[in-house]
């Protein structure tokens, strides 16, 4: 064994079916090494005496099916072995799901389209990034849904966004993220404007369905679907609208019995609603670690990712350049609204913004929506988005505003669509 230099190690031998759960230190880093025996993070299998570097923040957890010794470099916040966990439980559903994906092969049927739901901080991300990792290691091509515009795994937050799914989640750094499809929602939680993100969520699911019509593996490969922790009142509904829009086949429901038993009750009665126990390990987070985690997500859009360091460019861009505008406009009282008109309408509706100081450091999404004038308004609520600016400066005497992109000048298209969430690059 040869220590890293100025670190302290600790080995750890597991037994069969239990894991080592460690959570990473504010300003700490700590490197993972399997030494022998086989084991697996959230899905994806270690190779023997390579070093896994997880930083700040991170909450890790390595199981072991066979049992295995680790070394962990480093001083963790905390480490312990558990052999209280519901992974059996979640390999099972797996084993379910891959028989649903072959007997739809063999009934030229489609695959099983899972949504996963619960509260916040109940492991829905890990338990779709462990069913996706499962599926894809015995060769399926499932579709990872995002619906949780406030922690997204796949884009930055404020979108919603499908993934196709080819390889099993790096164990450093999640998924791949290669031309995900992507849509603006524009704020971390979908009660800003539930219309929309009900809208959304069924673009999603058309636009899925055509792909699955055209892809036979994309289609036995079926879909997960990840959603917000959102689980009350219009929360709900959005969750029932999911269902339905999906057409999904089974809902898993973490930790939640009373949510269980709405969903059973809601849903149709051949959509299998399991409950299912959350792990032990799975940590709750604070607001500002929700935050620092949102901003971390962006700041990776810009600047990389450890082993990929991108290089933004800064440049002007002017006002007359650009039509930037907000979704919804604020809910006004149903007897003021114009004759024939609804809610509905003034919550899809754009709302033209004229740029002025207040518009600094927001986060913008470039729609992908061809330029163009009042005709073309209309289809850029349910266009995909192609990438993401932020506005460093705004200068209204000039009228030009600076803003921090991944590529290099001129925007690919002129409509932007301005998100709640602001982002203050400190590099
Ligand atoms: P949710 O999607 O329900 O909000 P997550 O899946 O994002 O929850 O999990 C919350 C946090 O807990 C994440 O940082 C994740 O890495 C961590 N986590 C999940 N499962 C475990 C586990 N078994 N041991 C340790 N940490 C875990």
């Amino acid at each position: 064994e040869v220590p890293v230099p100025g670190k302290v190690s600790t080995r750890y031998d597991l037994e069969k079916e239990t894991e080592l759960r460690f959570e990473v230190e504010a300003v700490e880093q700590i490197e993972l090494e399997l030494l022998t025996g086989m084991a697996e993070v959230f899905g994806s299998e270690l190779n023997r005496n390579k070093k896994y570097t997880f930083g700040a923040g991170a909450k890790i957890a390595v199981f072991t099916w066979q049992g295995c010794s680790v070394n962990l470099y480093g001083k963790p916040e905390v480490a312990y072995v558990s052999k209280d966990t519901p992974m059996l439980l979640y390999l099972n559903t797996h084993a379910a799901l891959e028989q649903m994906r072959r007997q739809a092969e063999r009934d030229n049927e489609r695959g099983p389209r899972v949504m996963v739901v619960g509260p916040t901080d109940v492991g829905k991300s890990t338990v779709c990034r462990l069913l996706l990792s499962y599926a894809v290691r015995v060769g399926r091509r499932p579709t990872l849904v995002e619906l949780d515009v406030g922690q997204s795994g796949v884009s930055v937050p404020g979108t919603v966004s499908a993934l196709c799914i080819e390889r099993p989640a790096d164990v450093e750094e999640g998924f791949s993220v290669q031309a995900p499809l992507v849509y603006h929602f524009g704020s971390t939680t979908p009660g800003t404007n539930i219309k929309l993100y009900n809208k959304l969520t069924s673009c999603l699911a058309e636009v899925y369905s055509q792909r699955c019509e055209v892809n036979r593996k994309a289609s036995v490969g079926g879909c997960i679907i990840n959603t917000c922790g959102w689980v009350k009142g219009s929360g709900y509904q959005a969750l029932v609208h999911c269902a339905s829009a999906f057409e999904v086949d089974v809902v898993l429901v973490l930790d939640h019995e009373r949510l269980y038993n709405e969903l059973k009750r809601d849903l149709p009665h051949f959509v299998r609603v399991v409950l299912l126990p959350k792990s032990g390990g799975v940590v709750e987070r604070s607001k500002e670690c929700r935050r620092d985690t949102r901003d971390e997500k962006i700041r990776e859009y810009f600047y990389g990712f450890r082993g990929l360091t991108f290089y933004p460019f800064s440049y002007e861009v002017r006002f007359s350049d650009v039509r930037i505008y907000k979704i919804g406009a604020p809910s006004i009282p149903d007897s003021c609204l114009p004759l024939g008109m609804s809610q509905d309408d003034t919550q899809l509706k754009l709302v033209p913004v004229t740029p002025g100081r207040d518009l600094t450091y927001h986060v913008l999404s470039v729609s992908s929506a061809e330029d163009g004038e009042e005709g073309a308004r209309k289809g850029i609520v349910e266009s995909p988005v192609c990438g993401f600016i932020v506005v460093t400066n705004v200068d209204t005497q000039t009228q030009v505003m600076k803003v921090l992109s991944p590529a290099p000048r001129p925007l690919p298209r002129h409509t932007l669509l301005i998100m709640d969430i602001r982002f203050m690059d400190s590099k």
